[in-house]
């Protein structure tokens, strides 16, 4: 089959790729018809982790029934201790889809764990579906991190995933500023979200009661730190190949919680786009054919695209 691989240095698109076979229930083949590019995966195409294998995590398809499906992208063993406590994200056991031993989803066939297979209505189309585990991991901040109406939530960061979690914490009712560098991109949040650039927030110091870090930027957390309350909470969402130092006084001396956070809900996106209160559209940047996969991976590296997806 095709799929485009990753050598830990480069992508290649192949086509002498094994069809994945699942050796027990526990995992099924899907066919894959779309899938999306993100960040982690130009980060892990550049040798980010080390990976190799397939790339693609975000992606829907159909199991050999013809029902059409994405799934979680964890594969955990659901016996060990962590597993057990109802954290099977964070099983030390787990392979990740096409990002952590497991080949992923930009590829004719992806192996899925049974468990983690979830239905994708068809008021919800193959390319707003892409975006269904995104979207889950922008509903995970609302899990970890209770606001509303009063709230005061400033999102660091105007790429695709920051802009979800912008409209997430609209949904819930905060007041929302989306701080990022392209003003063409600020103006894809839409009308009832504040837009700021981020040479001109010196007047937005210590105003919000929530900073999410979607920068995928060294600098990102020093930049929030400078956002947030006293006594508030910084959620980082940006995972950063670079060690980097920073001074962590400000944490202490204003009591700032910072909080670690990565994938979401899946059944909360599902039901977020089949009810029409999220509209992904306006960030799809382009369509590539598989065979096109490098170039797609060019079109999404430059600045300030949106998301490109491949048909697969
Ligand atoms: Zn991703
Ligand atoms: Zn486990």
């Amino acid at each position: 089959m095709r799929g485009l691989h990753c050598d830990g240095r480069s992508i290649r698109l192949r086509r002498d790729l094994q069809d994945p076979a699942p050796k027990s229930n526990r995992f099924q083949t899907v066919r894959v018809s779309f899938a999306g590019i993100c960040d982690t995966d130009l980060q892990l195409a550049r040798g980010y982790m080390g990976y190799q294998g397939i790339l693609g995590h975000e992606f829907v398809g159909t199991l050999s029934d013809g029902r059409r499906v994405t799934a979680e992208i964890n594969n955990s063993c659901r016996v060990c201790p962590v597993c057990l406590n109802g954290r099977p994200n964070h099983c030390p056991a787990r392979t990740v889809i096409g990002i952590v031993g497991h080949d992923g989803a930009m590829a004719d066939h992806v192996l899925v764990q049974t468990d983690n297979i979830h239905f994708v209505p068809d008021t919800i189309d193959d390319s707003e579906a892409v975006f269904i585990e995104p979207l889950a991991a922008a509903f995970r901040v609302p899990e970890q991190v209770p606001f509303g109406p009063e709230s005061s939530l400033a999102v660091l960061g105007d790429g695709k995933l920051g802009i979800l979690c912008a409209w997430v914490a609209r949904l819930h009712g905060a007041k929302v500023s989306l701080i990022g560098k392209h003003a063409a991109k600020l103006a894809l949040s839409g009308a009832d979200i504040a837009t700021h650039l981020l040479d001109e927030i010196s007047a937005l110091r210590r105003r919000f009661d929530v900073v999410i870090d979607v920068t995928g930027s060294a600098s990102g957390l020093a930049t929030a730190l400078t956002l947030v309350q006293p006594g508030g909470t910084i959620v980082l969402k940006t995972t950063v190949a670079a060690d980097h130092a920073l001074n962590l006084a400000p944490v202490v001396v204003d009591e700032v919680r910072v909080v670690g956070s990565r994938c979401g809900p899946f059944p909360t996106a599902i039901r977020a786009l089949a009810e029409r209160q999220i509209n992904v559209r306006p960030l799809i940047e382009s369509v590539y054919s598989l065979d096109d996969a490098e170039l797609a991976f060019e079109a999404a590296s430059r600045k300030g695209a949106k998301k490109v997806l491949l048909r697969i």
